[in-house]
């Protein structure tokens, strides 16, 4: 019987050996950290054997293939030696796309993945289709493979699991744009992480489309020495000869093959630039799907955000609160000061990664009255700022940097949390630094 061995439990894994075992696999299961609960009682019902907080190699090096879980680098030992051994290591993602026949529409980007993941979900399912969601946000793809019948799937990936495909296609793919992130696990080579967002075109066909944003330098770059099978779609905020959806008269506007949409930008729920290219990507999914233009405007319209993706809280005082606490890099944080209309106070920092803040120097100059810095190492940050900026003050917890934004906003003004910055100096993770902002604002 041929055996598959999954690294890493967590909802990737888990489903991953699930449906591993329904199609009749040998399956064991091997992460180097604590198993949680939930997966363990999934893997025990379904009588897989699984070893936790280590990698017995010889259970792991018979495997006929590997699935990987995302977060585990291709330097690790252990991949390595699979990898020279010659043992195919892939995705769960990979494995699912075996055995459902489901239409894929799959989401890339470096920023924009998951609130343009969740629209086209609530646009699809709203339309009244048999659709499931899955990849980074949402069920393991495997594991609604496995129990569940859908006809299609909203997927979102990331790099990581992107270069874990080869064979894997996308009905419909979207890639919303490329800027550096994670260059640590591509040895700090670009070329390499924008090879694996372009993974998301792999295998396509001329019936299948591609649908991204066309002003992105590098993915201008990129589709000029490529050769695309699938039909193009290109959004953009001006038009030109092959653009697809575009901004016009205040018109939100898109045309496919068989329609043309148009709808107020101000009807728009999602706003902001960057969140109008999401609203183009999804929409013009859904045309490209045939869907209803009444359900589709409808469901633009009707979308309620993803939490901590600039996400209002409260207003104390005449001050406005917005968790951004999703925006761990610096391009996000410049879309997030971009929309803000008022002086902000901006509350950023954590763990550096290698970031150049360059990016965000004009906008921080023209609309930020203060900087938090909030980090257990800061210097990164002061070695930036300092000179650019007349107020920085440097804070330790999400107590102390909510209650000095209270001291320092004043009437009619922002305080943003956008920390540019991974969490895990502080935080468990982002979700936790965004809900900490909440709580604090909350009880001002
Ligand atoms: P991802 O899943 O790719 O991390 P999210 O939808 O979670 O993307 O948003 C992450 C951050 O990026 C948020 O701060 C959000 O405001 C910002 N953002 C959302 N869409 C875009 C976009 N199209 N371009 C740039 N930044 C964006």
């Amino acid at each position: 019987m041929s055996r598959i061995v999954v690294l890493g439990a967590g909802e990737s894994g888990a489903g991953a050996a699930i449906l591993a075992k329904k199609q009749g696999f040998d399956v064991f299961v091997s992460d180097l950290s604590e198993i949680k609960n939930q997966y363990k009682t999934m893997l025990n019902d379904a009588e897989i054997k699984w070893e936790e907080k280590q990698h017995t190699e010889n259970l792991i090096l018979n495997a006929t293939e590997v699935i990987k879980s995302p977060g585990i680098p291709d330097k690790a030992p252990l991949i390595k030696k699979l990898h020279a051994q010659g043992t195919s290591v892939i995705s769960d993602i990979e494995f699912a796309g075996r055995y459902t026949n489901a239409k894929m529409i799959c989401i890339t980007g470096s920023n924009g993945k998951t609130t343009t993941t969740m629209l086209t979900y609530h646009i699809l399912q709203n339309a009244g289709l048999n659709v499931g969601l899955a990849g980074n946000v949402g069920n393991s793809l495997a594991l609604q493979v496995a129990n569940k019948n859908f006809d299609y799937y909203v997927v979102e990936l990331s790099s990581f699991q992107l270069d874990g495909m080869t064979e894997f296609k996308a009905d419909i793919a979207i890639l919303l744009n490329i800027t550096p992130d994670h260059l640590d696990r591509y040895d700090y080579k670009f070329e390499k992480y924008v090879d694996s967002k372009f993974r998301i075109t792999q295998n396509q066909t001329s019936d299948d489309a591609f649908i991204y944003w066309e002003n992105d330098p590098v993915i201008k770059a990129e589709l000029a020495k490529r050769n695309i099978q699938s039909v193009v779609y290109p959004f953009a905020i001006e038009r030109d000869k092959k653009t697809k959806a575009f901004i016009e008269n205040d018109e939100l506007i898109m045309k496919t093959l068989k329609t043309i949409f148009t709808m107020p930008v101000s009807e728009l729920a999602l706003q902001g630039i960057h969140n109008t290219y999401n609203s183009m990507a999804a929409g013009l999914a859904a045309s490209v799907l045939n869907l209803k233009k009444d359900s589709i405007r409808q469901s633009l319209q009707d979308f309620q955000g993803v939490e901590h993706r600039l996400e209002y809280v409260a207003t104390v005082k005449n001050v406005r609160y917005i968790n951004d606490s999703k925006a761990t890099n610096v391009n996000s944080c410049w879309y997030a000061l971009q929309s803000m209309k008022t002086p902000t106070v901006l509350i950023l920092g954590g763990t550096d990664k290698g970031n150049d803040y360059s990016e965000i120097e004009e906008l921080v100059k023209e609309r930020v009255k203060a900087l938090i810095f909030i980090g257990i190492d800061n210097t990164p940050l002061h070695n930036f700022f300092d000179g650019k900026c007349n107020n920085i003050i440097d804070v330790q917890s999400m107590g102390d940097a909510v209650n000095t934004a209270y001291q320092l906003a004043t009437d009619g003004e922002t305080v943003l949390l956008s920390p540019c910055c991974a969490s895990f100096d502080l935080f468990s993770n982002y979700e936790d630094r965004g809900r900490q902002f909440k709580k604090c604002v909350r009880s001002l």
